[in-house]
């Protein structure tokens, strides 16, 4: 379970060069893999080996005045709502203003650990400067030149020295946990009623991460697992709230705390950016995937319809194409007992672990027929491969000389492991490592 850092603060104050001084370290090592498209406000980062999950909340900034209050209150109150820590950021170079009062007073009200950050602290002049955000009657703040990263250290060491400490037990241990994500008006409460005729929900009140999140026991039709639901997931998206950054930033703590991610389209509108947005937060954590096409009752059918609008998210959504695409209605109920048998599949899949054994024996002949193409006339020979321990499949193939496997031959093996293995709705990693 990861803890999520949310940076706030007015436009300019310098929230993007932290967030991006954050990922940077960490997005060489992990994010190298060609075509993933980078979030921009979203990301994983890591200090001292403690791993996290930051989120820059100024995602929409508007610059017109009188939008402007209240597009700062909902990005505090996005802070409020998802994260464990949120960084309060000030800029010495203007000031204190008004608006950094208002902030101060939402965040004050919150039970939040906040770190108010005085940034653009570039040398000891301004070192002295920031006194001035005294006057907000604080008794502490951290003075950070996110530009050159000086005083990142002590902000972190900090912030990471206050992650709420995991002796917290979940009552659902080792239950699969399914989340439902969309777009508003998706259908998602339509659906979570459904299955749950009979309500059982349990609040999990723990400082920090757990806070404000749901879990409801389902057990039905001898299926049982746990629906993960968040404060900022059940906060009904008022109309101006209706933007695409905030509903899908709003989904990023439940899929984290997920196995499975249910992704609820309208059959009415299809699959849109803001779908393919939460797609990849999905994708990007590793999660088992599920589309259900909702709303079906409303659709006007002619023989090819399913087909149709089928090949059409596939399209959209790329290679990653074994996911289970069902059409449902969540109002009349149909094919709901079978998205939920998918999603136990799918979440069977995702920890399904081929014995070593097995493994080579279907792999090595694979490698035999089809060998990576010989590059500047030397061979790659595979010589073995296993599964490692991890919470979804990743496969490690060791050989003589990895860095001439290229993408498309990784593209192969991954779709060989899936045609013998079956890893519906999973995302897989394959990695090829000297030996
Ligand atoms: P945001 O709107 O809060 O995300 O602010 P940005 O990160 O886009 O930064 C706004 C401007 O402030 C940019 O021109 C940055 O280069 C500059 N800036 C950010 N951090 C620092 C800093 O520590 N020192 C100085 N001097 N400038 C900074
Ligand atoms: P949420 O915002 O994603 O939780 O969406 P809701 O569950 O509140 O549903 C939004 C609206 O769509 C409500 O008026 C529902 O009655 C309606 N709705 C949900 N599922 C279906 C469906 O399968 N068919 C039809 N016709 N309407 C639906």
């Amino acid at each position: 379970m990861s803890n999520i850092v949310a940076i706030v603060g007015r436009p300019n104050v310098g929230k993007s060069t932290l967030f991006n001084r954050l990922l940077e370290r960490r997005e060489a090592i992990v994010d190298s893999t060609a075509g993933v498209t980078r979030d921009r406000h979203y990301g994983k980062s890591d200090w001292n080996g403690v791993e996290f999950t930051v989120i820059d909340t100024g995602g929409y900034e508007v610059n017109t005045e009188d939008v402007f209050q209240e597009e700062i209150s909902k990005q505090v109150q996005l802070a409020i709502d998802e994260a464990t820590s949120i960084i309060f950021m000030l800029n010495v170079e203007e000031g204190l203003t008004d608006t950094d009062y208002e902030i101060h007073e939402m965040l004050r009200r919150s039970n939040k650990p906040v770190y108010i950050t005085i940034n653009k602290v570039d040398s000891a002049k301004e070192e002295i400067d920031a006194t001035e955000f005294y006057q907000l009657g604080i008794e502490k703040y951290f003075t950070l030149s996110s530009a050159t990263g000086s005083g990142t250290g002590e902000l972190l060491d900090q912030i990471v020295k206050d992650f709420p400490t995991t002796d917290y037990k979940d009552p659902f241990e080792g239950l699969p946990k399914i989340t439902i994500a969309g777009r508003p008006n998706v259908g998602k409460s339509t659906l979570t009623n459904a299955l749950l005729d009979v309500e059982r929900n349990i609040v999990t009140d723990v400082a920090g991460t757990t806070r404000d999140s749901i879990q409801t026991l389902y057990n039905k039709f001898g299926h049982e697992f746990v629906l993960v639901d968040t404060a900022g997931m059940r906060r009904k998206a008022k109309v101006s709230e209706d933007l695409e950054f905030y509903s899908v930033m709003r989904s990023i703590r439940s899929i984290e705390y997920s196995d499975v991610v249910i992704i609820m389209v309208d059959a009415t509108l299809g699959w849109e950016s803001q779908d393919m947005n939460i797609f990849g937060l999905a994708q990007k954590n590793r999660k088992g995937i599920v589309i259900l096409v909702n709303k079906w009752d409303l659709v006007e059918k002619e023989t090819n319809t399913t087909r149709d609008f089928e090949a059409a998210i596939r399209h959209k959504i790329g290679q990653f194409s074994d996911i289970p695409i069902l059409f449902i209605s969540a109002l009349t109920k149909q094919r709901i007992l079978k998205a939920v048998e998918m999603a136990m599949q799918v979440y069977e899949d995702r920890k399904k672990k081929i014995k070593t054994s097995k493994l080579n024996e279907v792999m090595l002949p694979v490698f035999e027929a089809t060998p990576p193409p010989a590059i500047k006339g030397k061979y790659i020979k595979i010589k073995y491969c296993v599964q490692l321990p991890t919470p979804s499949p990743q496969f490690v193939f060791f050989c003589n000389l990895p860095q001439y496997v290229k993408e498309p031959y990784k593209r192969f093996t991954e779709n060989q492991l899936r045609k013998h293995f079956g890893f519906t709705g999973v995302p897989i990693e394959v990695y090829f490592r000297q030996k």
